[in-house]
Order: C-alpha cells, then sequence, then structure tokens
C-alpha cells in the first residue's frame, strides 16, 4: 500500500474511480478506508480489470470522478488523470535464484516474469549464463512479459525462465520464441512446461474452420483496441471470398455471439479470450495471428500483438 498511500498524499483530484484486479477486491474495504484518510472520495469499479489495456475511461465520466486509479498493473498509457499503482507481490528470491542457477547450467537462460514480480529482476538480473531483454511500447519494462505481447524474450538464448504462476505467459513465451520454457513458482518449484497439445488443438481447430462467412470482433476497450488491423483483416478475407460482418464489444461473453449467422469468429482484442476461453464458445473463435496464418498471410504461429504489429503497422492505437 505504500506506492498508493504517497499517490494519494499528492494528488490533487478529489473525486477518484477505484479499478482493482479481481484478486484485490477482497481488500476493497482496506483501500476505500486508505482513500478516506487523504480525503478522498472513491468510487469503486466492480467491473473485471484485467490489465494495463483496460482503463475505464467511460465509468470515471460516468459517475463524475476526476481521475483513475488504476491497481496491479504497470503504465500503458500516459492519460491525463490516470494513475497506475503496481502491486508488488512476495517471492522467495534466494529459491528463485537457486532455480535460475541450476537453469542456467543448462545454456544461457532468457529471465522474465510478470510485472508484480518485477522487483526480482534487480535481485537477479547479472547472473551468469541469464539475459534480460527490454520492453516493447506496451509494457516499457525491461524483463517484464504480457499475455499479449512477448518482446522482453525477443533475446538471444537457448532457454526460458519465466519467474510466477499461471500458464499463459510461459504459454506464449514459449511458442513464442520456440525454445524449451520453464516456469519458476514464487517460492522456487521449477516446472518444464510444454504446450505442444495445446499447439495442436489450436492448429486442429484453424485448419477445421472451413465456412466462408467471419464475425471479426474489434474490442473497445482503449488498450485492446485493433480496429486498423480489424479492417485489414476484412479486407484480406473479403479479397479470399469470405463474407465478413464486423462488431465491436467491450466485454466478451459467448452469449454475445448466440444468433449471429457467421461460420466462425475472429477477436481482436485480448488474445487470452479465444486461446483461455475458446471451448465456451459455440462457433470457432481466433485470433488475428491464427486467421492470417489461415490465409497464409502469416507464416508461423504466435501470440500476441507483435506479430501482427510487425506485418501490418497496425497494433492497438495509442489514445491521443
Ligand atoms: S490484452 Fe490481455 S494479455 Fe494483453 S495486457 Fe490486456 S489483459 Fe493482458
Amino acid at each position: 500500500m505504500e506506492e498508493l498511500e504517497a499517490l494519494l498524499k499528492k494528488m490533487p483530484e478529489r473525486r477518484v474511480l477505484l479499478q482493482l484486479p479481481d484478486g484485490l477486491k477482497h481488500k476493497v474495504e482496506e483501500f476505500v478506508e486508505l482513500f478516506r484518510k487523504y480525503n478522498k472520495e472513491v468510487i469503486v469499479d466492480v467491473d473485471p480489470s484485467y490489465g494495463a489495456c483496460d482503463v475505464r475511461i467511460n465509468e470515471m465520466r460516468a459517475v463524475g470522478a476526476e481521475a483513475i486509479v488504476h491497481v496491479g498493473h504497470a503504465p500503458m498509457f500516459d492519460l491525463p488523470n490516470v494513475y497506475y499503482v503496481e502491486w508488488r507481490r512476495p517471492a522467495d528470491v534466494e529459491k528463485v535464484r537457486r532455480a535460475l542457477e541450476e537453469l542456467s547450467s543448462k545454456g544461457r537462460v532468457c529471465l522474465a516474469t510478470a510485472v508484480n514480480f518485477r522487483w526480482m529482476l534487480e535481485e537477479l538480473e547479472g547472473m551468469e549464463n541469464v539475459v534480460v531483454g527490454g520492453g516493447s511500447w506496451r509494457i516499457p519494462l525491461r524483463g517484464v512479459v504480457l499475455g499479449c505481447d512477448t518482446t522482453a524474450c525477443n533475446v538471444d538464448a537457448d532457454l526460458n525462465a519465466f519467474v510466477g504462476d499461471g500458464h499463459f505467459h510461459p504459454l506464449a513465451i514459449e511458442i513464442n520464441t520456440g525454445r524449451p520454457t520453464y516456469r519458476i513458482s514464487p517460492d522456487g518449484k521449477v516446472e518444464r512446461v510444454s504446450y505442444e497439445r495445446f499447439l495442436r488443438r489450436r492448429l486442429a481447430l484453424v485448419g477445421s474452420v472451413d465456412g466462408k462467412r467471419v464475425g471479426i470482433i474489434v474490442s473497445s476497450k482503449i488498450g485492446q483496441n485493433r480496429n486498423p488491423l480489424a479492417q485489414e483483416l476484412a479486407r484480406e478475407a473479403r479479397k479470399r471470398g469470405y463474407e465478413v460482418n464486423l462488431y465491436v464489444s467491450d466485454y466478451m461473453d459467448p452469449l454475445y455471439l448466440l444468433g449471429l449467422p457467421d461460420d466462425f469468429f475472429v477477436y481482436t482484442g485480448c488474445p487470452r479470450v479465444p486461446l483461455d476461453d475458446w471451448e465456451r464458445y459455440e462457433k470457432p473463435l481466433l485470433t488475428p495471428e491464427e486467421f492470417l496464418y489461415k490465409l497464409g498471410l502469416l507464416k508461423k504461429y504466435s501470440i500476441g500483438w507483435i506479430t501482427a504489429l510487425r506485418r501490418s503497422g497496425s497494433g492497438a492505437s495509442r489514445p491521443g
């Protein structure tokens, strides 16, 4: 809470919208109390807060707030009156160091983590045979990856070590780099991850899509909006004889697609929606990269923003 307290001491705005990730909502009273201590009127946004990509400007306006405090993620955009507060999660750095030492005996290790554990990089960077890559405009922090952006792993290495929990970050890292990937848990346990089965299933799904009616869905979230890419996909699909419908949505839910006439969908927002939740959807839901791959416009299967950005120059636009 220290970083938040330091912010509250100096921020001039009084009426504030607070965005918390789901994992911190059980502490909401503690947060509200702290805001009140600094004479702030706080309104809590109960929508899911998935990432730094999801800043709730409309909700701020709807409740007449003067600012947003967005907790748990690192800044993706420099927006007026939006304050990001990172949330440091505990880890046993000595156990993680030992795990890394062991891995580095196999070859040069690319070390990456999620934003909540990035404090450890200061302690671990500089270890022999361990390399930390730079960030991108989406996540301009060394060694930190997002599920949609593994730029920090674009380094010369033999294997990857992701420090953190969850499966999506190591999945994206392994698939995008093609290197053996290990997850080191915050308490130092090492697990070799392997997503071959996942990849086989996705490729089978991409291959099985044979209808010619495609619905391309644009996300209206500020950091997930890839409208130029959606337009490009629509053009390329039409050239190849597809009938295209364009849709826009803030949150995605399988219910929203029921009754639509398309044979399959391409979701251009967060890649976790099609890749984590695909079994909940009645019709195939592809990522833009998968659709480009299907159209023969992308040679290698990959996950996340950067692929399409490099190919077409049309990633999520920075808000003005
Ligand atoms: S688009 Fe998805 S993976 Fe990327 S930052 Fe947002 S929530 Fe995370």
